[in-house]
């Protein structure tokens, strides 16, 4: 469910030229709530709440629940006294997924060329599509009209030429809406909108830019790329952000659906407490895993470990990473740590606590790589970028490369003749 702010000012008829507006924003309103009342219906026009118990957050709220000033990420606890008579209900995600692969199979149905951001939101580029089809907004009144139809869910589409105004588009369109906004208006359009709209602009940053005088996209067209990079100390950064502020962008809509995870783990020939055959045994995880990661052009912020003990019982812990990542070096420390923490013991320890049946490492919240290069986080970048940080980095491209050059000999003469700085060899895996 999007928090991002709004504005009732560019909720308004745009004009009908669609010519060059081939990208569609397709974003299911309040979907988790709605998958409720869909089955629950005598909840209709009540407060839904999806979260329950009192330390977890709200997953989605009804737009009913939204008046008692109800959000995403809102503890469960606060949700409760803001609006005592909510209706509370448990994340069914399978639920949620089932409905969610049905309405991707009707978008699939209009064009293979969709881009799956999350179980309720996609990018489909429908170019091809209109030798078919009418117009892109036929197609947009078609999927709306069928997801209603079949499913009882309303969504909500914007339509453009870039997937920067789409997404606003259909953001501001919501609930149950569609806008399109023509090309010759998308500088006008995005102008209008305050300078959070803009995805990766957080509060963080938006406060930073204020400091600076900047508190509209209006303010930001004012800008030439190079003050904007004064102000973000960055000039990717400062180039997307002055393309933004004309309504450009320059993304490309990538057919992608997303996995949930990438694993990889083995058993040990015999129970082991020996810290180094598991770490060994870690480091290779960690190396399938980046292999596989950069096979499939995507990179994930989330890394977990998972053992099973001698009486088959499993134990695993997660760390979600502040920026995203697809290789090995990055992987495995954090693997290596989170070993040692769900152990309970000392990172330096050579026996381990109690003996080991398995081990293994799988990467989330995946993302495709090409475009999480807008997204990240200006909250990130903008702290201040010191040498160490600098040469880190440095360093992380270099690791990359080689990793990369690993892939292409591995590609060539075989998986298992090479890896990258293992200090000790797993044991042959069963
Ligand atoms: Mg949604």
């Amino acid at each position: 469910m999007s928090t991002s702010p709004r504005s009732l000012a560019v909720k308004r008829d745009w004009g009908h030229d669609e010519t060059g507006c081939t990208v569609l924003h397709i974003d299911m309103d309040a979907f988790y709530a709605s998958c409720e009342i869909a089955r629950h219906p005598e909840l209709k026009g009540k407060p839904v709440i999806i979260g329950t118990g009192n330390r977890a957050v709200v997953s989605a709220a009804s737009y009913e629940a939204r008046t008692y000033g109800i959000n995403s990420a809102m503890a469960v606890a606060t949700a409760r006294r803001r609006c005592p008579q909510g209706i509370f209900l448990p994340v069914d995600m399978q639920y949620y997924r089932a409905i969610s692969r049905q309405i991707f199979a009707l978008m699939a149905s209009v064009t293979d060329q969709i881009e799956q951001v999350s179980v309720d939101e996609a990018y489909m580029n429908v170019s091809q599509a209109l030798r078919r089809w009418e117009s892109p907004s036929a197609i947009g009144a078609w999927i709306r009209q069928q997801v209603q139809k079949k499913f009882n869910v309303t969504c909500s589409v914007g339509i453009a030429a870039n997937k920067l105004i789409a997404k606003l588009a259909s953001t501001n369109a919501k609930p149950d809406g569609m806008l399109l906004v023509p090309l010759s208006q998308h500088a006008t359009f995005i102008r209008m909108l305050p300078l959070r709209s803009i995805p990766g602009i957080g509060p963080a940053s938006a406060e930073h830019f204020r400091r600076w005088g900047v508190e509209t996209v209006e303010e930001l067209s004012h800008l030439s790329e190079s003050q904007i990079a004064q102000i973000t100390g960055s000039a990717l950064q400062a180039h997307s952000l002055w393309l933004a502020a004309q309504g450009r962008d320059e993304r490309k809509v990538i057919p992608h659906t997303p996995e949930k995870s990438i694993g990889s783990e083995r058993t040990f020939a015999q129970d082991t407490t020996d810290s180094t055959e598991v770490t060994a045994l870690l480091r290779h995880c960690s190396d399938e895993v980046a292999a596989s990661l950069r096979k499939r052009g995507l990179v994930a912020r989330t890394i977990t470990t998972k053992v099973r003990h001698s009486d088959l019982s499993y134990s695993t812990k997660a760390h979600t990473l502040e920026a995203p990542v697809d290789t090995a070096s990055a992987i495995y420390p954090v693997a290596k740590k989170l070993l040692f923490a769900i152990m309970k013991t000392e990172s330096t320890a050579s026996v381990l606590p109690q003996p080991l049946r398995l081990a293994g490492v799988s990467a989330s919240g995946l993302s495709p790589a090409k475009t999480t290069a807008l997204q990240p986080s200006l909250e990130l970048d903008l702290g201040d970028e010191d040498e160490e940080e600098v040469s880190a980095h440095t360093d992380a491209t270099k690791l990359r490369t080689a990793e990369k050059t690993l892939d292409s000999i591995r590609d060539k003469y075989g998986k298992n003749v090479i890896h990258l700085g293992t200090t000790a060899k797993a044991k042959k895996p069963l």
